[in-house]
This record gives structure tokens, C-alpha cells and sequence, in this order.
């Protein structure tokens, strides 16, 4: 409340009990009155904040911000695919009322589904893999989907990838839907429509830099999609883990089996060239370790505040790392935005877990 209002209900109180009585009626009677409440829980997904990255970013010309996507109620960014992707499947008739949505998820595409699965009454059946996060995994069971854990370490196309056991279980099921999240042009799309006029509305048009990590590559072309339509000078600059074959891709055009080797990193870069990555769109592409990507996830919560999972600190490592190699293409009127796909509850057990830590060779003994 400001200084002006506590004076004016000061002066009411003073007046007595018709002053204050006075002030509720016409309170009361305000046409500035309105209910606040949304119709359903999809009704408050986006509109996430862009806070600005004081401490980490001090050192690199102009103004560097953080999109919170963790503000959604799923938790994640991929909040924003789930009812987007639904819809297209019952537009298109390949779903009907009562149906089972199936998918292969790292977790958060699994919760924004089962969020929007909850709201339209659909069943839900993931795939995920061993390497993610148990908390993912209880969050999904907790939204009252079926979870099958396949093993991370073997090829996409081996029947036990979580990708083909998603095949097949929607092969088995009858009345369902594989939406496949990697292809499937209602991801990006959704991101043209909400994350990317966030972005220019929330920097007033004056955003030049966009720095993503990528995996199914729906956000990352999405938004350049969009932010590219408004100003085709806006630069967008992919961010990968090391063991994932994007950033030889991006350079080389060499889809390399020899990039492929396990990551701790959750839900970003892939051992498949996914086809919602547009790479006409991308400008750059920078690549960070697993051990940069933990360390920095931690510096983001304890130096800004920001308490995210470990692709944000990899995605936050890369913009850093590409602003500091490119300072000549930065000045004061520079506007960067790093995307911070999820929060960090989902990370407790790993990133902020300092045994677990230690465990991967991310911290020293001491
Ligand atoms: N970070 C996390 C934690 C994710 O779960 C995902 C989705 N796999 C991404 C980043 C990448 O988003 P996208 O699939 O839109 O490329």
C-alpha cells in the first residue's frame, strides 16, 4: 500500500466510525472491485516473470533477464504444450472424449499433459527414463498418470527406448493418442502464441539476445519464430549439453553418433535430430558441461534468488559464456533473455544435494 492510501484510511479512522464505514461503501460499491479467480488451473499458465540477473551477469554489457517459467502451475515451461497438443490430437480426430494421451517425457511435458488431461478428462501414460529425477516421476504419479521408467542408456530405436515403448503402448491401447512432442507442430506453435509475445511485450520490443537450451526444440523455435517476425535482427543462440549431438549439428550439419555419451543434465539436447528443432532460426550455438551446468544452478539460487533446475543453470553458463566471447556485439542497449525451464524442487535429490554432487565430481571434498 502506498504512503498517500495508509494517510487516506488514517483521516477516515480519525473522522470515526462514519468516516470508516463511509469508505467501505464506497469500497465496497467500486466498479474496481472484480473477482479474481480463473475457471481452471490451465487458465494460469504463462505470463511468467522476466526478473533481471543482477550479481551473475554484473560483468557483460546491458541488461540480462531471467524468464521464470518454474511461476507456471506445472512447475515448467512445457506447462504451455500440454493443452496445446490435446487439442490439435481432438481437432485432427485422433482422440475422443475419454481417451489416453501417451507420451515419451523427461517429466515436465508428462505434468503440463496430465495437467490439461485433468481439466478435459483424458487418461495419462508416460515414458520417461532411469536418469530422471524421482521427484518428476512421483509428481506424474501424483497427477494420477501411469509411469513407465525405461532405461536411458540405449539406442532410440531398441524396443526399450522410452521412445518406442510410447509407440507401442499407444499401438496396445485402444482410443489413445502417441502426440509425440519431438514432431509435433502444436509444440513450437504454442510458443508463438504465449512465451514469444511475452518476451517482446515484457521488454517493450527491446529484446536483441535469446539464449535457450534446447530438446524437443519447441521453445527455442517458437519463440525465434516469433521474435524473429517482430525483429529479424533478434539474435538467438542455442545453449547444449556436452553428449548431445545439436551443437556439432548446428556447426557441422553432421548428425555424429561419437557426440552421443550420457549427461547428467535433465530435458535438454537429444541423441535424435527431433524435428521441431528449426535451424534456420538459430543464429548460434554454444555447448556447456554437466559439471558448469550443476554449479551454476546452484549460483543462480544462492547469488539471485532463482531456485531452478539444472538446464537453467546450463542455459544461464552458455548465455554467459557466449556474451563473454562476444562482447563486441553487446552493448549498454543490449536486452538478453535466458530461459530457465523449470524449478528446483524437481532437483533437490541432485543438483542442491551436495553428496550427490560430490558422488558426480561436481564438488571437491573439502
Ligand atoms: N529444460 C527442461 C528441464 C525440460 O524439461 C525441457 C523439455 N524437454 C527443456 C529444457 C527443453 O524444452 P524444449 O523441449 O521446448 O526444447
Amino acid at each position: 500500500m502506498c504512503s498517500t492510501e495508509r494517510s487516506t484510511w488514517r483521516s477516515d479512522w480519525a473522522r470515526g466510525a462514519a468516516g470508516l464505514m463511509g469508505a467501505i461503501a464506497a469500497a465496497v460499491t467500486s466498479r474496481d472491485i472484480r473477482c479474481m479467480w480463473y475457471d481452471n488451473i490451465l487458465e494460469t499458465i504463462g505470463d511468467t516473470p522476466l526478473v533481471r540477473v543482477n550479481r551473475l551477469a554484473a560483468h557483460v554489457p546491458g541488461t540480462v533477464l531471467a524468464k521464470l517459467e518454474y511461476f507456471n502451475p506445472g512447475g515448467s515451461v512445457k506447462d504451455r504444450i500440454g493443452l496445446a497438443m490435446i487439442e490439435a490430437a481432438v481437432e485432427a480426430g485422433d482422440l475422443q472424449p475419454g481417451g489416453t494421451i501417451i507420451e515419451g517425457t523427461s517429466g515436465n511435458t508428462g505434468v503440463g499433459l496430465a495437467l490439461a488431461a485433468i481439466a478435459r478428462g483424458y487418461k495419462c501414460v508416460f515414458t520417461t527414463t532411469d536418469k530422471q529425477s524421482p521427484e518428476k516421476i512421483a509428481i506424474l504419479r501424483a497427477l494420477g498418470a501411469r509411469v513407465v521408467v525405461c532405461p536411458n542408456d540405449v539406442e532410440p530405436e531398441d524396443p526399450r527406448s522410452y521412445y518406442q515403448v510410447a509407440r507401442q503402448l499407444a499401438r496396445e491401447t485402444a482410443n489413445s493418442v502417441y502426440l509425440n512432442q519431438y514432431d509435433n507442430p502444436a509444440n513450437p506453435a504454442a510458443h508463438v502464441r504465449s512465451t514469444g509475445p511475452e518476451l517482446w511485450e515484457q521488454t517493450d520490443g527491446r529484446i536483441t539476445h535469446l539464449f535457450v537450451g534446447a530438446g524437443t526444440g519447441g521453445t527455442i523455435s517458437g519463440c525465434a519464430a516469433y521474435l524473429k517476425e517482430r525483429n529479424p535482427d533478434v539474435q538467438v543462440i542455442g545453449v547444449d549439453p556436452y553428449g548431445s549431438v545439436y551443437y556439432k549439428y548446428f556447426h557441422t550439419g553432421e548428425f555424429d553418433d561419437d557426440e552421443i555419451y550420457p549427461y547428467v543434465t535433465e530435458g535438454v539436447g537429444e541423441d535424435i535430430l527431433a524435428g521441431n528443432m528449426d535451424w534456420d532460426l538459430i543464429d548460434d550455438y554454444v555447448r556447456v558441461t554437466d559439471r558448469e551446468s550443476m554449479l551454476m544452478t546452484r549460483r543462480l539460487a544462492e547469488e539471485e534468488g532463482f531456485f531452478v533446475g539444472g538446464s537453467c543453470g546450463m542455459a544461464m553458463a552458455g548465455a554467459l559464456q557466449w556474451m563473454e566471447a562476444h562482447g563486441d556485439q553487446l552493448d549498454d542497449n543490449s536486452v538478453s533473455v535466458v530461459i530457465m525451464p523449470d524449478g528446483g524442487y524437481r532437483s533437490l535429490g541432485k543438483t542442491y544435494n551436495d553428496a550427490w554432487m560430490r558422488e558426480q565430481g561436481f564438488l571437491s571434498d573439502e
